[in-house]
């Protein structure tokens, strides 16, 4: 049996210490943007007198994963599907997997832009490979600059007859049809109709894909056909999601954003994942 846990934060190695010790095949991917890396100090996680900075514990995590003979991927994981086994898209390759643990804290970032809101599910989307169907031979945009952009813009140029990669200000990555303006709102009547740049120019479109930084475990999630509420995923009481074989833990799951909150989770799906592999 394989295990892939995307994420090196509190709830990924925390449920890869269990699944290790138990023997099972245990590989962690991550691209170390956990917000561990975000606090300074935490004085309030058992077992530090005198408190640790986020970093630090961070380190010590995945150290005592690969202590335990796990295995750590630096990737960012762009996509995933499911055919017989769980199947990762990174920027370093394809990866396969029979339990999938989605541990990637939350990262949905969506722009500041007039109207963004307004249009979600009504041409403003955050899933390519749920919704580029209703775009078929449309004009489509998506807005963001990094790895994951470039995989949802890759997703709808089979289905779109033009895929516009909007940065909204950044650099621009290597794509053939990019547009770097800054973006100052999204206007339409039923649906999105055009998006206004801030120089006043504006640019028909039918719909528009937000895949800004990383994919979330939610996006990630709702690619594998599994229940959110939209930013969480659902989980049973064992961090089971509604697909079987896919768990949720920490930060991505919802409740209390806390470390200890993220390791009581890893320990539920761990234990749960070894329970099940017997
Ligand atoms: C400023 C700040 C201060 C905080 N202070 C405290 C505190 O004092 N006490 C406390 O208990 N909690 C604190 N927290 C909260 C705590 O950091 C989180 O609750 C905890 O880190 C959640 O753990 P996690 O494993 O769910 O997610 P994270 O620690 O965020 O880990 C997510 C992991 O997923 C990886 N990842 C994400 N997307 C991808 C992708 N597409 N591909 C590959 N890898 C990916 C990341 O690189 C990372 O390794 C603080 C948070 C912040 C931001």
């Amino acid at each position: 049996m394989k295990v892939l846990i995307i994420g090196g934060g509190p709830a990924g190695v925390s449920t890869g210490l269990y699944t290790l010790r138990a023997g099972i095949d245990t590989t962690i991917i991550t691209n170390n943007k956990s917000a561990l890396l975000k606090a300074e100090k935490i004085d309030n996680y058992y077992g530090f007198a005198e408190g640790i900075s986020g970093e630090e514990l961070y380190k010590n995590g995945l150290d005592g994963f690969k202590r335990l003979g796990g295995k750590v991927i630096d990737a960012e994981v762009t996509g995933a599907g499911y055919d017989e086994c769980f199947t990762l898209s990174t920027d370093r390759g394809e990866l396969g997997a029979d339990v999938l643990v989605l541990a990637n804290g939350v990262s949905r970032k969506a722009p500041d832009i007039k109207g963004l809101k307004e249009f979600e599910g009504r041409g403003v989307s955050y899933c390519a490979v749920c919704d580029a169907f209703f775009y078929r031979g449309k004009r489509v945009a998506v807005i963001g600059n990094g790895e994951y952009a470039l995989h949802e813009a890759h997703i709808l140029k089979k289905t779109s007859s033009e895929v516009i990669l909007l940065t909204n200000g950044k650099n621009a990555p290597e794509y053939e049809n990019c547009d770097s303006r800054k973006i100052k709102a999204i206007e339409g009547g039923e649906g999105v109709e055009r998006v206004v740049f801030e120089d006043g120019e504006g640019m028909e479109i039918s719909g528009i894909f937000v895949a800004i930084g990383t994919a979330g475990a939610a996006d990630i999630a709702v690619k594998l056909g599994a229940l959110t509420d939209g930013r969480y995923v659902k989980t049973d009481e064992n961090m089971l999601t509604s697909i079987p074989g896919l768990y949720a833990v920490g930060d991505c799951a919802g409740g209390l954003m806390q470390v200890s909150k993220a390791v009581c989770d890893g320990a539920k799906a761990g234990t749960d994942i070894v329970r099940r592999s017997k």
